[in-house]
């Protein structure tokens, strides 16, 4: 290994000092108190790569600093000792996790006289929002894949889990209260029970992975409404909204969103969706045309974002922040707001002072194909990887945005992308994604990345199964 400048995401500095440490010679793991795990995982990836860690040997120090920044870590390397310090847990698990970087792309010919050269690489993340939205709905996967997908998203420092669990053709977390919801087969049949949701979040939690899960309404609910037709505006035709003015409506749904809070304890954000209703069946409903003459409304999308934001307020009252997807209707200051249709509503929004997420489709959704090669859906736009890598569009009003603005999150929807197919859309999308989320602008070079990411691939280190 030539120099230290191998690591993706790339990180902020990098100060080269002389000689080198033979990996061979490391050992002597140490770890402060409440981190001991991360001791055991170093060693055992280490072994992966025919490193033995648990001999004695020039020391492995794993330390916290209150003078390192949140989820920011420093690695120093000399011949005598390689210390890897963390502002936080989290900090130090990213920090080992570069350093097994540099130790799988030193053992890239085999370990015998491989040697790491010395310096200090100092990071921290540019965004505290670094998200990744799996759609379950669609086609629900196995809890493996979602496993391996919060494995590669830590394996990549991306931290939050936008989990798309409800859409019109299924309703995947268990519910109790409503158990019909859950024979919606939508493409593939299935719902995770509330025993899978823990596992699945349990294993995020250990990987510093925030899961946000949604739930859709007053639109997308269409197999929903089919088994509870009385929740629509005319039960003969159901549709996919539910009727904005039956208070039958308003019971079910405070019911549906306490049992599905309960099943996320450790989520203190909620996704309430609020996307793509269509107005035809309020504007023909007479409750929902009363209910809108009576509140002094002109317009129905007006009813609409009343309704949502009554039930973001009643998100709020559980001690939840909702998040809901940008309309073009503004909700309560403090409702989260996920931009999607274009970047100009990111400018349009910052009026209202919501926080926002930034998921434009046509830079950040991975569904889209990632080469023109790709036949399934050719209809839609190419997104091919240096299109995600380049998506800088807030980079213009970064400073005006200001803490207004949480985040990226890249989306994968699941319309056309069976289960086996999941990893393949997000390879290599989700690495280039990587440096978008994590990287200052300054540190982004295209052709860097994909010597970077070329390296690390030969070396194995994507399908390295352990972390
Ligand atoms: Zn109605």
């Amino acid at each position: 290994m030539e120099n230290l400048d191998v690591l993706i995401p790339r990180p902020q500095s990098i100060v080269a000092a002389p000689g080198v440490v033979k990996v061979e010679s490391l050992g002597s793991v140490s770890t402060p108190q409440g981190c001991e795990r991360f001791g055991g995982e170093l060693i055992r990836n280490a072994g992966v790569l025919g490193l033995d860690l648990t001999q004695e040997g020039v020391p492995v120090k794993m330390i916290l600093s209150s003078e390192i920044k949140v989820e920011s870590f420093e690695i120093t390397i000399t011949p005598d000792e390689v210390t890897i310090a963390g502002g936080d847990p989290a900090g130090l698990f990213y920090g080992k996790g570069a350093f097994e970087q540099l130790l799988c792309i030193a053992v890239i010919k085999g370990t015998r006289g491989s040697e790491i050269p010395c310096g200090k690489v100092s990071d921290s993340p540019r965004f505290g929002y670094r998200g990744f939205m799996l759609d379950s709905a669609r086609h629900i996967q196995s809890v493996d894949t979602v496993k391996k997908v919060l494995a590669l998203m830590a394996k990549l420092r991306l931290n939050v889990f936008h989990w798309h669990l409800c859409d019109s053709q299924g309703f995947r977390s268990e519910s109790k209260l409503f158990p019909e919801l859950n024979t919606l087969a939508g493409m593939t049949p299935g719902y995770y029970t509330a025993a899978e949701i823990k596992e699945i979040c349990d294993f995020a939690a250990e990987h510093f992975i925030t899961v946000i899960p949604e739930i859709e309404m007053p639109g997308h609910s269409k197999g929903l409404l089919a088994l509870h037709p009385e929740l629509a505006c005319d039960p003969e035709n159901p549709g996919k909204e539910f009727c904005l003015a039956k208070k039958e409506v308003r019971e079910f749904l405070e019911k549906l969103i306490t049992e599905f809070v309960g099943l996320f304890p450790a989520s203190k954000i909620i996704h309430l969706g609020g996307d793509e209703a269509n107005t035809e069946h309020w504007d023909k409903c007479p409750a929902c045309q009363k209910l809108m003459k009576d509140k002094g409304l002109s317009d129905i999308r007006q009813l609409e974002n009343d309704f949502m934001n009554d039930m973001a307020a009643f998100v709020r009252s559980l001690g939840v922040t909702p998040v809901t997807w940008f309309t073009g209707s503004i909700m309560e200051e403090s409702t989260i707001i996920q931009v999607w249709r274009s970047i100009w509503e990111l400018k349009e929004t910052l009026s209202h002072g919501n926080r926002m997420i930034f998921s434009v489709h046509d830079q950040l959704y991975l569904d889209y194909p990632c080469t023109a090669a790709e036949p399934f859906e050719n209809w839609m736009p190419v997104l091919c990887e240096s299109g995600v890598y380049n998506t800088e569009p807030f980079a213009a009003w970064e400073e005006e945005i200001g803490d207004l603005l949480l985040g990226p999150e890249t989306c994968l929807w699941t319309e056309t992308v069976p289960d086996h197919r999941v990893m393949a859309k997000l390879m290599p999308r989700l690495v280039a994604f990587s440096e978008t989320a994590w990287c200052p602008i300054a540190q982004k070079d295209w052709f860097s990345y994909t010597k970077r990411k070329d390296v690390l691939t030969a070396g194995g280190w994507f399908e390295m199964e352990a972390l």
